[in-house]
């Protein structure tokens, strides 16, 4: 009889926490034994960080925001799995083992997926300048320090302009925009400062909203954001950022009042003894079987892993990739423990809905296929549903869902 196999998993966001459910629903723990490992005891569901930046506690309570947002792991793992909570600090090869708080974990697999962080780009004073949007604690600050702003001039005699500038215009960039519209207004309104006086703007580098999508997609978000006053400028680079001051590449300076940095992201460096090649976003290169080359029992997965398209194109760092690849791993893994013959990866892209504002989205299908409006928005429920579901039942999946609905529609 074969020996049970260690599968440790190494992060518990997309890719990690749905490859740790999708074993344990197709190993018996006789076959296996699954460790999931993560720094935080969450598994954290980013797209409602929007919400959070843009909620008003005269609406909504803090507690509320959290729950939205944090799904314990103590509520997902089914008893299969065991969770270790720690930062991972090495990966050791040729041991099979890795470092997680100083302990050494031996595993016969690893799949990691430790996602990405900021990106700045090495743009002098960028990331002492500006605030982010990455984590809880970071949309809190940035819904602070809207409110703290406009709170602290409100006794001004001449009411200048405030300027919250969005530097990035990708999915990040413009998501926060549609829903700081809401919280402008709302703050505009409790310290009586006027509306015409407060600017969101966003500053792009590229020539285009949400670089990379089709031109439908991009002059269909730019339109709806307009209709709500936020300024738009394209094809401006940052050079350049000190307290209050941004310059372009052009030369032109631009003044703001604050400065939320969404211009993106790369893969956190995986701490390795035997590190791989890694793109310029820092993605370790994989075999076409997510695999780590040299290295058959590891694989890499989601935002860490860079993997090309069928015109050799990296696929963008998604939630929804994260998940494709944790699919294709939970098949391969199981088909190599059973002794079968592991499927192929299809690299495939995604399709993607980007909410703006209310019950409004854009839906963008891989075969080009676009439509904007209230549908969307509703798919967009729907995909939370099924997401959902792939780690709770349907019954707990539909009620969190709803929750969240009521709550966040609360704002808009
Ligand atoms: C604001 C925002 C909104 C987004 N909205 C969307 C969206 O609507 N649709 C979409 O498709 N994508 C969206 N994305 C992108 C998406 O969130 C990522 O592509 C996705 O999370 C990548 O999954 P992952 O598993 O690679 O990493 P993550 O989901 O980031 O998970 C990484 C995990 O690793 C853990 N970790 C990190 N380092 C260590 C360590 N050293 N030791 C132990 N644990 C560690 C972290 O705690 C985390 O739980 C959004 C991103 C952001 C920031």
């Amino acid at each position: 009889m074969q020996k049970s196999k260690t599968i440790i998993v190494v992060g518990g966001g997309y890719g990690g926490i749905n490859t740790a459910i999708g074993l344990s629903k197709r190993l018996n723990n006789k076959d296996s034994k699954i460790i999931l490992v993560d720094k935080q005891d969450y598994h954290l569901y980013y797209p409602n960080l929007y919400e959070v930046a843009s909620a008003e506690e005269e609406f909504t309570s803090i507690k509320d925001l959290k729950k939205s947002l944090v799904l314990p792991f103590k509520e997902l793992l089914p008893t299969a799995i065991q969770f270790v909570r720690g930062s991972l600090e090495m990966i050791s090869q040729k041991n099979n083992t890795i470092k997680v708080d100083g302990k050494e974990l031996a595993y016969d697999y690893l799949v990691v997926a430790l996602g990405s962080t900021i990106d700045f780009f090495g743009i002098p004073g960028v990331a002492e300048n500006s605030l982010t949007m990455k984590s809880v604690n970071d949309a809190l600050k940035i819904k602070n320090a809207v409110e703290f702003l406009v709170e602290s001039h409100r006794q001004d005699s001449i009411k200048k302009l405030l300027r919250i500038v969005i530097a990035g215009g990708g999915f990040t960039g413009v998501e926060l925009a549609g829903e700081l519209i809401n919280l402008v207004d709302i703050v505009s309104w409790k310290y009586h400062y006027p509306l015409e006086r407060i600017q969101i703007e966003i500053i792009e580098g590229s020539g285009q909203l949400i670089p990379g999508m089709s031109a439908v997609v991009s002059g269909a978000v730019l339109h709806r954001l307009k209709n709500f006053d936020v300024s738009v400028m394209l094809n401006s680079m940052i050079t350049n950022v000190a307290p209050k001051l941004i310059t372009l590449n052009n030369g032109e300076m631009i003044s703001y009042d604050l400065l939320v940095w969404t211009g993106g992201v790369k893969s956190v460096d995986v701490p390795m003894a035997e590190p791989g090649k890694t793109d310029r976003k820092h993605r370790c290169m994989t075999e076409p079987d997510l695999t780590m080359t040299g290295y058959n029992n590891i694989y890499l997965i989601g935002d860490n892993a860079c993997i090309m398209d069928k015109h050799n194109t990296p696929l963008p760092q998604t939630a929804t990739q994260a998940i494709m690849h944790s699919d294709y791993v939970v098949s391969a893994l199981t088909a190599r423990i059973q002794n079968k013959k592991p499927p192929t990866f299809v690299a495939e892209s995604s399709p993607f809905i980007i909410p703006i504002k209310g019950k409004w989205a854009v839906l963008s299908l891989p075969n080009g296929f676009t439509m904007t409006g209230f549908i969307p928005w509703l798919a967009k429920i729907f995909a939370n549903v099924r997401y959902y579901n792939r780690l709770m039942p349907l019954n707990k999946a539909i009620s969190y869902a709803w929750f969240e609905t009521k709550l966040y529609t609360k704002n808009d």
